[in-house]
Order: structure tokens, then C-alpha cells, then sequence
């Protein structure tokens, strides 16, 4: 396995550097202490920031008798810990200013390879300023404020150290195969469309049930089966099942129905949700604000017309209700529409592979090169405005999240960018990084 990409915090005692890995690992791990040098031992921690994620090392503490010169031990355990770094994160004290000894170690670092990133810590408020004007006489560059107290400059900080420890993605271990680990599965839709219907057909022609399992909460269960796929594999599916729809189906009363709170609940615990729609009744203003709370809960989305076989004009039938949702749908252009019966158990299979494929969409990760590749593109094509005269600088996108699929944007006066810009870019990203229908979170940050 590739070496994890690593960084090593270095500076002077006290100026911050177990705060600020604390907040980079996250967990209090290390003490943090007002009198200088505190004795502690070299402390690693999986950081994460802004999604990337990188091993820290922190020299703090290393015993300092004579604060005015740089003691050899320290600069023993600090010189192992660089030589093991893609990148150093020096710190000094921005109210402090610069002191001799951060003249010292910043010599030091300018004399080694491993690339060094100068932060200047404790600069919220006014009090850190002057300092943060004399860390450029230490000639490692433009300095980067930041509060590793108050969690201030992480943007900064992120956009610094990304390019030493950003992995390429073929770097990545490879997920388990997605096939292997139960499809998450719910079916909503209006009373009558034929969920329980659906529910018992797919049951009945599957007799590898290992449920119903009782969990989750306690008005919704799951159900785990075995879909046989028609290419011969066993596929886990565990259905997201509500107390409501269970029942009625065991017991046949047409009375109780899937109430709203019920089908919202299942939602969130699906990864996929599948909106039945009644063929003999069409598509309803409803059904548009079931799907549209499906969307906005992130989650992938299909959507099937069930009662196919009592269906009329067929082929009409489908295309008028593909042309309404794209009109009543238009965040998810595209969304996958199939024609199935509960009854019959037409199109059932098709759905399951049709879900698990969506699945992989929704849990998909772009390389940084293939992302940017097209972002500077799609600014190139068609780009920003500049309101008041002044351009929007958009530098660079990154993925931050999967399942559902989220990006960030770097960039300058990211506050004017209009909302239909960012529309241009979700749906090109939909359209040219093969997204398709699933929710695309786009959202910006803007850099100092
Ligand atoms: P280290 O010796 O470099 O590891 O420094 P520490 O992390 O132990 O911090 C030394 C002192 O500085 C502690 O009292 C911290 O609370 C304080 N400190 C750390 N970060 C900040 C910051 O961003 N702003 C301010 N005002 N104080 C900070
Ligand atoms: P639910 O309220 O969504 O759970 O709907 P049900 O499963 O109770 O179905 C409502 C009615 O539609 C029942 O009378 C079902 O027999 C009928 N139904 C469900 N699926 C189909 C189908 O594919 N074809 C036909 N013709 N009727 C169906």
C-alpha cells in the first residue's frame, strides 16, 4: 500500500501546535498546556480537513532548557519527524511576532527539501497582525493566518497544504465491491400505487429471506433478501420497510395506509428510493412533492410506473409522464423512469438493476484531475460574471462527499456568484461527469 501522505507540525514551543492538532485529529489526544514546553511525546493522528485526509505529526514539546536556542534533541525528534513528511507546517505565534528562535528553526527548514507551509497562529481578531506582517521576513513565503484556537483560516490552510498531500485516486484502496453490502431500498409513493403489492411480489419470487430483521427504529424494519440478478449473482437487498406497510400487507386492511411520516422515515435510511406511480392515474402534483423531498434528503432516486398491465396507450402513457417530470423535476433532468407491474412482476428486475446501478453513481468519486479538467472547461465555455465590474474568481473544485455526491468551489467573492451560475455547473457536471439524475451538492467557499 502507497505511504500515507503526511505532515509534520514544527515550531517553537507554545505557539499552538498540540491546539491545532487537536483540531485536526479531532479528538483530544494531546494536552494542551500555557507553560512553554510541556513535556509530551511525539503524537500522530489521522487528520482531516475539508475532506482531505493525511497523517499529522506534531513535535511539540520536545524538553527546551535554553528557549533562545534550538536544543538538539529537539531538532533530532524534529528532523525525524520531517524526513517522514511530504510537507512541514511551521507555526509561529502571531501575537508573539517573530522571535529569534523562529528565526532559527525557519533557517533550519529553508535548508531542508521537504516543503515548508508557514502558518501564522493566533491571529483571530486585530492583535495577530503585525505578526502575520513579520512572518514574510522569515523567506518561507506568504504566511497563512490562522486560528487553531477559534478554527479560523481552515479554508487557507486546506488550499496550502492540498497540493503536498492531495493522493492521486489510483493511490486510493479500492471500496469493497458496492455489490456486496445490502442495497438500501425503500418504496414510497401515494396510497393505492401498489407498494405493498410490489413489496410482497418481490418477497414471494425471492426465497432466500434472511429477515425481517426488528431494528433501526421503532416504527420502521428492514427486511434483508437475496435478489437473484439475471446474470446469475446473488445480490443482498434490504428493503426499508415501515411499520405501516408491513401490516396491512400481512393482515390485507385496506384502511391502513402509509402515512407521510412513515414513508419520510424510510427515506432516510435508504440509499435508493424508488416512487411508484399508479399507470391509471399518472403522474400528480404529489407524487412531484414526494419525489422533490427524496431529492432534497440527497438520496438517489427511480422512479416506476406500476399497473402496467392495466395500462392504456402505453407508449403515450410513458412519454407524457416523462415529459412531466421533466418539467415538474427539473433539478434531476433525467431521472430514471421504468414501466413495471406489482402484479404481474414485469419490470421487477429491471428496477433492482436499475437500483443497484444508481446506487454506484450516487456513492462515485471523480478524480481531483478529472473534476478540474472539466471545471476549467465549463468556466472557460461559459464564464462567471463580473458584478460591478469585478470578477468572480473560481480557482478550483474538489469532491468532499459521496453518497451523496458533494463538491466544494474554491475561490474569490464567491458571495455574488448567482444561484443560476451554479445551476450551469451542477447540470454540466450531471451531463459530462455522468451524474445523470442523482442530487449533485454544489457548494462554494470562498478563500481569503
Ligand atoms: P504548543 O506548545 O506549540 O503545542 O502549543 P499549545 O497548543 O500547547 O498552545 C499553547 C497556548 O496557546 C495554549 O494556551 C493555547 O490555548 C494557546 N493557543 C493555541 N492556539 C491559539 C489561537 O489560535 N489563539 C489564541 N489566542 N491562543 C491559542
Ligand atoms: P399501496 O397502498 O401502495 O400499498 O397499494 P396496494 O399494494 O395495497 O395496491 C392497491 C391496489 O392496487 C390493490 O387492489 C392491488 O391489487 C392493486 N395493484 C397493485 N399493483 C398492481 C399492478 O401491478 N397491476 C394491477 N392491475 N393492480 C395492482
Amino acid at each position: 500500500m502507497a505511504k500515507q501522505p503526511t505532515v509534520a507540525i514544527i515550531g517553537r514551543p507554545n505557539v499552538g501546535k498540540s491546539t491545532l492538532f487537536n483540531r485536526l485529529v479531532g479528538k483530544r489526544l494531546a494536552l494542551v498546556d500555557d507553560r512553554p514546553g510541556v513535556t509530551r511525546d511525539r503524537r500522530e493522528g489521522e487528520a482531516s480537513l475539508l475532506g482531505l485526509e493525511f497523517r499529522i505529526i506534531d513535535t511539540a514539546g520536545y524538553e527546551d532548557e535554553d528557549p533562545q536556542t534550538l536544543p538538539g534533541r529537539m531538532r533530532a525528534q524534529t528532523s525525524a519527524a520531517l524526513r517522514e513528511a511530504d510537507a512541514a507546517l511551521f507555526l509561529i505565534d502571531a501575537r508573539a511576532g517573530v522571535t529569534p528562535l523562529d528565526e532559527e528553526i525557519a533557517r533550519w527548514l529553508r535548508s531542508e527539501t521537504t516543503p515548508v507551509i508557514l502558518a501564522a497562529n493566533k491571529a483571530e481578531g486585530k492583535a495577530g497582525e503585525s505578526g502575520l506582517l513579520e512572518a514574510y521576513s522569515l523567506g518561507l513565503g506568504e504566511p497563512v493566518p490562522i486560528s487553531a484556537e477559534h478554527g479560523e483560516g481552515v479554508v487557507d490552510l486546506f488550499e496550502h497544504l492540498r497540493p503536498h498531500v492531495e493522493r492521486e485516486e489510483e493511490d486510493e484502496p479500492e471500496p469493497e465491491d458496492e455489490n456486496d453490502r445490502p442495497l438500501k431500498l425503500a418504496i414510497v409513493g401515494r396510497p393505492n400505487a401498489g407498494k405493498s403489492t410490489l413489496i410482497n411480489r418481490i418477497l414471494e419470487e425471492e426465497r432466500l429471506i434472511t429477515g425481517p430483521e426488528a431494528g433501526i427504529t421503532r416504527d420502521s424494519i428492514s427486511i434483508d433478501w437475496e435478489w437473484q440478478s439475471p446474470d446469475g449473482r446473488a445480490r443482498p437487498v434490504r428493503l426499508i420497510d415501515t411499520a405501516g406497510m408491513r401490516k396491512k400487507a400481512k393482515v390485507q386492511d385496506k384502511l391502513e395506509k402509509l402515512s407521510v411520516a412513515d414513508g419520510r422515515r424510510a427515506v432516510e435510511f435508504a440509499e435508493v428510493v424508488v416512487l411508484l406511480l399508479d399507470a391509471t392515474l399518472g403522474l400528480e402534483a404529489q407524487d412531484l412533492r414526494i419525489a422533490d423531498y427524496v431529492l432534497q434528503e440527497g438520496r438517489a432516486l427511480l422512479i416506476a410506473i406500476n399497473k402496467w398491465d392495466v395500462a392504456e396507450n402505453h407508449s403515450q402513457l410513458f412519454q407524457g409522464i416523462r415529459a412531466a417530470l421533466q418539467e415538474g423535476l427539473s433539478q434531476a433532468p433525467g431521472v430514471p423512469l421504468l414501466a413495471v407491474s406489482a402484479m404481474t412482476g414485469k419490470g421487477l428486475d429491471q428496477l433492482l438493476a436499475a437500483a443497484f446501478e444508481i446506487r454506484e453513481v450516487w456513492s462515485r468519486r471523480v478524480s481531483t484531475g478529472q473534476l478540474n479538467r472539466w471545471f476549467e472547461d465549463a468556466i472557460e465555455r461559459n464564464p462567471p460574471p463580473a458584478p460591478g465590474g469585478k470578477r468572480i474568481k473560481l480557482r478550483y473544485i474538489t469532491q468532499v462527499n459521496t453518497r451523496p455526491p458533494a463538491f466544494v468551489i474554491f475561490g474569490n467573492r464567491l458571495e455574488m456568484l448567482p444561484d443560476s451560475y451554479l445551476r450551469y455547473l451542477t447540470n454540466g457536471m450531471r451531463k459530462e461527469l455522468d451524474f445523470g439524475a442523482v442530487p449533485v451538492r454544489i457548494s462554494t467557499r470562498t478563500s481569503r
